[in-house]
């Protein structure tokens, strides 16, 4: 399901939404391989006609999993837009010869989370990976090799 709205339910006023669209419909996990994006972006909007535009403003929220990487551990992220705001005009180019029924405001949310997203996702702000890992090597008695191999690792 998508977020698209038939504009002849929002000619009496304003009409509020509640529902929730699957993330795999956005294709946020094709964005990045570290997104695991399996579940639903939940969303209450009110969506309202002003000025030859559609306009909707409410909240945004949704649960997934990304990958640290730092550690690759992988760690749940939340995503809430509030206030999340978004506007498309009716008459476009496209669809300026045509009667225009409904709107998508599905590429707008999209592009939203995108830019909510962490570019870098860690699971805590100071993860600096393997050298935190509860399995690192003890620093007495410390291996020439192995942290040879953690310095080859780190120049990754
Ligand atoms: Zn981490």
């Amino acid at each position: 399901m998508s977020l698209k709205i038939e504009l002849s339910e929002l000619e009496d006023g304003p009409l509020e939404l509640t529902g929730s669209v699957a993330l795999s419909e956005l294709q946020i996990g094709e964005l990045d391989p570290l997104l695991h994006a399996d579940r639903r972006a939940e969303y209450h909007i009110e969506v309202s006609l002003l000025d030859g535009k559609l306009v909707a403003r409410g909240a945004v929220e949704l649960q997934m999993e990304c990958d640290c990487v730092s550690c690759l551990k992988r760690f749940p992220f939340r995503v809430r837009l509030d206030p999340w705001e978004a506007e498309t005009d009716l008459v476009s180019e496209e669809s300026a010869d045509k009667d225009q029924s409904s709107a998508d405001l599905t590429p707008i949310l999209r592009e939203d989370i995108f830019l909510a997203l962490p570019q870098h996702p860690r699971c805590r702000p100071d993860c600096d990976g393997l050298k935190s890992a509860p399995e690192k090597p003890t620093q007495t008695g410390s291996d020439p090799a192995a942290w040879a191999a953690l310095d080859r690792l780190k120049l990754d």
